[in-house]
């Protein structure tokens, strides 16, 4: 449901699912995480559906992740915002970086990238600059970013101190594919700013992304959020809970509520001891406090 919210200040949270499938434990975390400490910080939460991959993108299941969402009581402000209506904005960031002389055309194929990477014995999953210094032509080729070799750092509010060295961790990354989309890690960086979003509370998965968008702050001259990662939930065979898993609906009840808020470390109670789901975000915004969200390796859950 959206809802005016009147008393505000300055915080700006969202919640940003991708369309590719039902809303599953592992989304309904970092739902709840996100818009539980904007609320506790009389802040605002904004409610973004990432279908810029539109390869990936599952019909009507925005739909059904926003009915899921206001089944459990998510109340979100402002309009809930596309990411698939925005690409005139990340083609003007894209061109910004161009004009940096940042950017450059790759046209090198995944196998290629392989192939020099075994043939160099060079570290795995790292591109190894190959067309950074040939002017490629730019059609049919994606457009990278180069990355310097200082370290990135940052204080996440739950797995504390972190940095990275980007030429170590990624190498020179994509910021639009070969196909003509812009990468996740270029529009999720001008959403971020175009939503004035001052904290960024979302799943571990997305920890090892979060140094690439930061030097994309930097060179775009936009500021950089305060960041928070939540543990991941895993499966009882260890599998991360996700769409791509096949990760089950989730059901909007007390008892997968309370779970969740347990699973988030937040002070436990028994859902028999609450009568409705408005006793339950009463409960959960008094008692919540980010410091106890346990860090990633600690929490596994069985769903
Ligand atoms: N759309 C991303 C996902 O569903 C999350 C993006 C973000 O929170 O930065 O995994």
């Amino acid at each position: 449901m959206k809802k005016t919210n009147l008393k505000t200040n300055n915080y700006r949270g969202r919640f940003a699912p991708s369309p590719t499938g039902e809303l599953h434990f592992g989304s309904l975390l970092a739902a709840m995480a996100s818009y539980t400490d904007a609320k506790k910080n009389n802040g605002l939460w904004l409610l973004r559906i990432d279908d810029i991959d539109q390869a990936r993108v599952i019909d009507q299941s925005d739909l059904h992740i926003l009915n899921t969402l206001e089944q459990c009581g998510f109340e979100w402000d402002e309009s809930v915002t596309y990411q698939s209506q925005c690409l005139k904005h990340y083609q003007l960031a894209l061109e910004q970086l161009e004009h940096s002389g940042l950017s450059y055309a790759c046209s090198c194929s995944r196998k290629q990238i392989q192939a020099i990477i075994e043939k160099n014995h060079l570290p795995p999953s790292i591109y190894p600059g190959t067309c950074r210094n040939q002017s490629i032509i730019a059609d049919n080729s994606a457009t990278r970013i180069q990355v310097a070799d200082t370290p990135i750092g940052f204080n996440d509010l739950i797995q504390g101190d972190c940095s990275s060295i980007l030429s170590e961790d990624s190498g020179d990354f994509i910021i639009l594919r070969r196909d003509k989309t812009f990468s996740y890690q270029l529009s999720v960086v001008v959403d971020d700013f175009r939503s004035q979003i001052t904290h960024v509370v979302r799943g571990a998965d997305l920890l090892n992304s979060t140094a690439r968008q930061i030097y994309l702050q930097q060179q775009l001259a936009y500021p950089s959020p305060q960041y928070a990662h939540i543990p991941l939930a895993v499966s009882s065979d260890n599998l991360k809970l996700s769409k791509l898993s096949q990760a089950k609906k989730i059901r909007c009840d007390l008892k997968t509520l309370t779970l969740a808020a347990d699973f988030l470390g937040q002070r436990p109670i028994n859902h028999h001891d609450l009568e409705s789901k408005a006793d339950f975000w009463q409960y959960l915004l008094n008692v919540w406090d980010i410091n106890r969200v346990p860090k990633m390796e600690k929490q596994m859950v069985l769903v």
